[in-house]
């Protein structure tokens, strides 16, 4: 193979789920690539954009995400021999380090490398520390956004969330604590008047509501929760702070999921329908 001039990751964006969701820019950079490294959460019908012979290594990422939700779908043929390489779903994850040496490997041999990564590369994805690990070993990135699912997952049920009705904007909040137990700073939040989207808070939404209303929002504040996004396994309850937790204990919503706080939940036509006299009862009994 002909190595390329100057070797060359380019980090894609697969939208939240359906592959429809993808970048036409997106769909170019796959076509090109000849090897991608793929994240658990991307789904496997992008990869059939990829071409023929283009090699595929998945190396899971999941910040305490017990599985990969595609993991019962038909998958490429696995890749073994590193950890938490192979197939989606794997128990382990890739350490963040091997990701790095990987892709500046494979870039430096020629290959054509697309960093395929759920969502938006630079909302959560650790795509800023994989740009910085690149340009250290003098590899070129190139970075196609992708739709991240808390707009896209929010949207798939009506919700706008920046409404000027409700409010004067949104907020993309972690859930997960970082590492050394760093949390968002959950009492400004509060007060802000901002729609809180919440990635990655499914283990910890009961701590979450918890802190929100001791910094004193009102547990009638109305809340969304969307699994899985634009997948067939789409599932939603829309309830409110105070009942989040037990909604989502209740409904069996676990992760992935985006939580949406804030009275722009009321903009949703899933809200309406809850209110309902007719609702079905799983959801009025969400809205207690
Ligand atoms: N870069 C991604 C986010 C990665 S963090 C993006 O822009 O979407 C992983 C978290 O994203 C999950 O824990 C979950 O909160 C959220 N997420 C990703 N895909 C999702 C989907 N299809 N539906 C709901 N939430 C999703």
């Amino acid at each position: 193979m002909r190595p390329a001039a100057v070797p060359k990751v380019t980090l894609v964006g697969a939208g939240p789920g359906d592959p429809e969701l993808l970048t036409l820019k997106a769909v170019k950079a796959l076509r090109r690539a000849t090897v991608a490294l793929v994240d658990d959460l991307v789904h496997p019908g992008v990869l059939r954009y990829l071409k023929r012979g283009a090699r595929v290594i998945h190396v899971g990422k999941r910040g305490g995400v017990p599985c990969a939700p595609w993991a019962s779908l038909a998958t490429p043929a696995p890749q073994g021999g590193a950890p938490g390489l192979g197939r989606p779903g794997a128990r382990s994850s890739t350490p963040q380090a091997f990701i790095h040496k990987l892709m500046v490997a494979e870039a430096r041999r020629g290959e054509r490398v697309v960093r395929l990564k759920g969502g938006d590369p630079f909302v959560f994805g650790r795509g800023g520390e994989e740009c910085d690990a690149l340009r250290a070993a003098g590899i070129e990135v190139e970075v196609v956004s992708g739709l991240t699912s808390g707009l896209a997952g929010p949207a798939s049920i009506g919700l706008p969330v920046t409404d000027r009705r409700h409010t004067r904007g949104v907020a993309l909040v972690t859930g997960h604590t970082g590492e050394e137990g760093a949390e968002p700073d959950w009492e400004a939040l509060a007060r802000s008047g901002l729609t809180l989207v919440i990635y990655m808070g499914v283990a910890r939404v009961r701590q979450i509501a918890d802190a929100l209303c001791g910094a004193g929002m009102d547990a009638a504040t109305p809340a969304a929760v969307v699994r899985q996004a634009h997948t067939a396994q789409q599932r939603q309850a829309l309830c409110t702070l105070g009942s989040l937790a037990q909604t989502m204990q209740a409904e069996g919503l676990a992760s992935p999921a985006i939580l949406v706080i804030g009275n722009v939940v009321q903009a949703s036509p899933w809200w309406q329908a809850a209110q309902a006299p007719d609702a079905a009862p799983a959801r009025r009994q969400a809205l207690r």
